[in-house]
């Protein structure tokens, strides 16, 4: 079964984003537990996270991903910078499990200038800290690779799972093809893809990758820059999304597009991949 949603909004209680993920035409989706921009995390009560387990059993929407907050910085030299986004991702991730959704996807960080090793060790440090429930996956987010940001390789991502005291299965990885394009990987012809296939598979394992974020980019490749676009419309193209989507390591991953929200929307880019589909 294809499952492809959005990023949808949890606005008004968690049971309205099942509802706003069905109007746009999605079966799987991503939510955000608190702000984008703030510390701040919603607990969700007991009865709204009823509501939304409920609602989303009963239409077969899922599986669902949290988004962790553009805050959360753990590759950060800052220490009091770095306390903030442990209580944060930790809160998240309690509010994760709370909702029986099983990933959270976080953005590995920037090291500001102390580099690249060092930010590395400090991720895998801190992520060593918290407190994963079995019940939940922490996904690492790969990256456009702009300024200092880890996370632009595969390289990047598996060593920070290798210095951790987590092992795959407490995490894993989400792959952005904005991002990946951006980074400078390629998967618009066969031979590109299956290139990017290999290199996945040696450093990382299929395993270990549970959610697609499906976006084109509005920059050209290897920009470093992180700017979406609408499916098709943007630098990678139809042609690549089509091989991208269908590849037999990709297909049966749960994808959600996170792309600008203006008047096309984001049942335009679902219907978009629907019909890129084989
Ligand atoms: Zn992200
Ligand atoms: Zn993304």
């Amino acid at each position: 079964m294809f499952r492809v949603g959005a990023h949808v909004s949890i606005s008004g209680g968690f049971s309205n984003a099942v509802s706003r993920e069905i109007d746009f035409g999605g079966n799987c989706g991503q939510i955000f537990v608190g702000s984008p921009r703030g510390w701040k995390v919603n607990k969700p009560d007991d009865v709204s996270v009823d509501r939304f387990k409920k609602l989303s059993s009963e239409e077969n929407i899922g599986p669902w991903v949290v988004h962790g907050t553009y805050l959360i910085n753990m590759a950060t030299p800052k220490e009091s910078l770095a306390e903030k986004s442990m209580e944060c991702m930790q809160r998240e991730i309690i509010s994760t499990s709370k909702l029986g959704i099983p990933f959270y996807v976080f953005h590995p960080g920037a090291h500001t200038g102390s580099g690249v090793d060092v930010g590395i060790e400090n991720i895998a440090k801190r992520l060593s800290r918290l407190e994963i429930p079995d019940s939940v996956t922490v996904l690492l987010e790969n990256t456009a690779g702009k300024g200092t940001t880890i996370g632009k390789n595969f390289s990047e991502l598996s060593r920070i799972v290798e210095l951790s005291d987590y092992s795959y299965g407490s995490l894993g990885v989400c792959l952005d093809t904005c991002h990946m394009y951006a980074a400078g990987y390629q998967f618009g012809t066969e031979e590109s893809i299956e290139g990017l296939v290999r290199e996945f598979d040696k450093k990382i394992g299929f395993q270990n990758l549970h959610y697609l974020h499906i976006n084109d980019s509005k920059y050209d490749f290897s920009s470093e820059k992180d700017e979406h676009e609408h499916i098709g419309e943007g630098k990678i193209g139809d042609k690549a999304f089509r091989l991208f989507i269908n590849h037999r390591k990709f297909r049966d991953k749960p994808m959600v597009v996170e792309t600008p929200v203006d008047e096309k929307g984001f049942s335009w880019n679902i219907d978009k991949l629907k019909s890129l589909r084989n």
